[in-house]
């Protein structure tokens, strides 16, 4: 028997919904794999922040260092708490508090889910994104200010538009020398062990960003040169947005800044399915590591137990296999596999009208299944 103990936050909106279906596959495949669990919850998120005035306690980060794992769904609730202050305060916080720098997003379309282009086939696409996670546009740091100030007044010779404009704001991205270089890093070694294409794309854009995106460039290069078995190549990534849909079966590792990343995930979910097939893990060296599918807490379609699980439920497979447990991380890759292939059940967004916890217990089903047969 192995044991794991793992936090999990829910969050809000359907963060809680897909989260629940996870953890029922999860304990499906456990008993037979030999795991032993000890999950707490947390109930953090916007009605945390509703009724304390913020998304987690003060000392939240202390309660999940000693946790093997993090499992989160999302958080977010437009209507009543401003969207600044729920991500930020949880999910963020998160993720630069454990240093978890390595958002690992995989884009291999499952046959079976709604798959948008003729062509390339869905099987020719099999790619994974790293998001740099913890620096680039999302620090936060600027700050908004009359065109008065003297923090802004040294910009208004550069930009003549400024002096006839009523407020300015500055957001200042982080790129630090040992920030990139351990992402990029991490892509060339991913892109060492796959079985797909040995091929790393950097995502850039040096051309219109002189500064961080010219050093991310340099350290690219060098650490491209130590692996030498590894193509590297790299891409501006507006072009490289019009190709994901044009040529998605061109990559293999992409590595991205965090606000590219971001962006080019969302995209890369669309070859998914959408966002309902598109699971993640934010990877940590310092401390857990944190499993949360791409998606948000979709406030159009939360509460309706309509959101398809998929996601979370991969992104379960791929806690799984960061806590050592290959075997119950592939039967639950399996039977996610077998349920969307064999269509009978089908959430809105593939079409169909089964509701979340008929796709997580279909899932389970197999899962279980396939763990028993090991
Ligand atoms: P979103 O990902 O929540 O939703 C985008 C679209 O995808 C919506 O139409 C939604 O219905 C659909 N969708 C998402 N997940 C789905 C699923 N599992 N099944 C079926 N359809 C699904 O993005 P948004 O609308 O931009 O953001 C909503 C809220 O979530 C905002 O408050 C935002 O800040 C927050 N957010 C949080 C995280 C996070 O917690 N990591 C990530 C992204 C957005
Ligand atoms: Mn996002």
């Amino acid at each position: 028997m192995s044991e794991h103990t793992i936090a999990v936050i829910g969050g809000d909106g359907i963060g809680p919904e897909v989260i629940a279906e996870g953890l029922r596959v999860l304990e499906a495949v456990a008993e037979p794999c030999g795991i032993e669990l000890a999950t707490e919850h947390f109930p953090w998120g916007c009605g945390y922040y509703l009724e304390h005035g913020s998304m987690m306690p003060e000392d939240g980060i202390e309660h999940l260092a000693d946790f093997d794992a993090i499992y989160l769904g999302a958080v977010g609730m437009p209507e009543k708490v401003p969207e600044h202050v729920a991500v930020r305060g949880l999910v963020l916080a998160i993720r630069f508090g454990f240093d978890q720098y390595a958002n690992v997003r995989p884009v291999r379309p499952l046959a079976g889910a709604p798959y948008p282009l003729s062509s390339p086939p869905p099987d020719n696409v099999d790619f994974v994104v790293v998001r740099e996670a913890t620096e680039g546009m999302y620090c936060g740091l600027g700050g908004r200010y009359a065109p008065s100030a003297p923090e802004v007044a040294g910009l208004l010779d550069m930009r003549p538009a400024f002096p006839c404009s009523a407020e300015i704001a500055l957001q200042t991205g982080v790129f630090s020398e040992v920030g990139c270089r351990r992402v990029i890093e991490f892509a060339f070694g991913l892109a060492e062990e796959r079985d797909g294409k040995r091929r790393v794309t950097s995502a850039t854009k040096a051309n219109a960003m002189n500064y961080a995106m010219t050093m991310w460039n340099e350290i690219f290069d060098e650490v491209a040169a130590q692996h030498p078995s590894v193509e590297a190549e790299w891409q501006n990534v507006d072009a490289m947005a019009m190709r994901f849909v044009t040529a998605p079966d061109h990559y293999g590792v992409v590595v991205a800044p965090n606000l590219f990343g971001d962006i080019l995930t969302d995209l890369s979910a669309a070859l998914l399915g959408g966002l309902g097939f598109a699971p993640g893990a934010n990877l940590s060296e310092r401390g857990p590591s944190m499993f949360e599918p791409c998606h948000g807490s979709a406030p159009d379609i939360a509460g309706r137990g309509i959101a398809n699980p998929v996601a979370a439920i991969l992104t379960l497979a791929m806690m799984l296999e960061g806590l050592g447990e290959g075997q119950a991380a592939r039967a639950v890759e399996v039977g996610v596999r077998d349920v969307v292939a064999a269509g009978r059940v089908r959430t809105p967004d593939m079409g169909g009208d089964a509701s979340t916890t008929d796709m997580g217990e279909a899932i389970a089903a197999a899962a279980a299944q396939g763990a028993e047969d090991g």
